[in-house]
């Protein structure tokens, strides 16, 4: 049946492409791509001539259409976005639901995600994770968001862009506190990746202490709500039975 694949490429080093993911680019009858520059260069550092169209936020509507009338001609379709897993932070989520309500099936070809390879490097998800992508871009929208997620027991994964890094960190000392556990991850798997696991409370110097250190793409990971900080046992089986009763 004609399905669309949704193909992890890799977060930085070439190399981590999996051998099923290169034969799916390799055999589908087109690529639906966030950036086909981008991922044009992919496909030739690995002999693939498959012709690529772009779906990215500007033209997500009409190149969602197009992959679903390639499908209903019963053509095979591939979505790649510009690094790691396509719909995790990226505008290829909204294509995937359309082509699910279109009634096509849609098969993952998992591999490299930023946020998994952070995760994993942290330390942090024993007990699971809970990832909320990009913050608002606003330090109070920031912060107000950051508020919500303060009592959650488990790992919190972030996504962040080198311009706003400084001020991320600022606001989660501000609302997380000192002591909290915190992992930046930048460039992972590229040449300059560098992985560090420190309080929050030391962030904001560890940043400002080399310029380098506040370059490059970052995911951050921070320790979840420790027991004693939240609410009690009984308090939170109370509060679970109230909620359940919210309409
Ligand atoms: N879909 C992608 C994935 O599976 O990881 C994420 C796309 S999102 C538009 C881009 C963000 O992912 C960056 O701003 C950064 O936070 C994170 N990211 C992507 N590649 C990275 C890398 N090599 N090192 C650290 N963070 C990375």
């Amino acid at each position: 049946t004609p399905s669309l694949y949704v193909v992890a490429t890799p977060i930085g080093h070439l190399a981590d492409i999996g051998a099923r993911a290169l034969g799916v680019l390799r055999e589908v009858d087109a690529i639906a791509a966030e950036d086909t520059r981008h991922s044009q260069r992919l496909l030739e550092a690995h002999g693939i001539r498959t012709p690529l169209f772009a779906l990215h936020e500007h033209n997500e509507q009409s190149a969602a259409s197009r992959v679903i009338a390639l499908l209903a001609e019963g053509r095979h379709v591939a979505l790649v976005s510009d690094a790691g897993t396509p719909g995790v932070s990226d505008p290829g989520a909204r294509a995937v639901a359309r082509v699910h309500a279109a009634g096509h099936p849609v098969v993952p070809v998992p591999g490299a995600c930023a946020a998994i390879a952070a995760l994993s490097a942290s330390g942090l998800g024993e007990t699971g994770f809970r990832f909320a992508g990009f913050l608002p871009p606003k330090s109070a929208a920031r912060r107000a968001t950051l508020a919500a997620l303060v009592a959650s027991p488990v790992a919190l994964v972030l996504y962040e862009s080198p311009h706003r890094i400084v001020e991320c960190v600022d606001d989660l000392v501000a609302v997380f506190g000192e002591e909290r556990e915190v992992v930046l991850a930048r460039e992972l798997t590229k040449l300059h990746e560098q992985i560090v696991r420190m309080p929050l409370a030391d962030a904001p110097a560890w940043l400002a202490q080399d310029a380098n250190r506040r370059r490059g793409e970052f995911v951050l990971v921070v320790s979840g709500c420790p027991p004693s900080e939240g609410l009690e046992p009984e308090a939170e089986r109370v509060l679970a039975l109230l909620l359940a009763e919210l309409p």
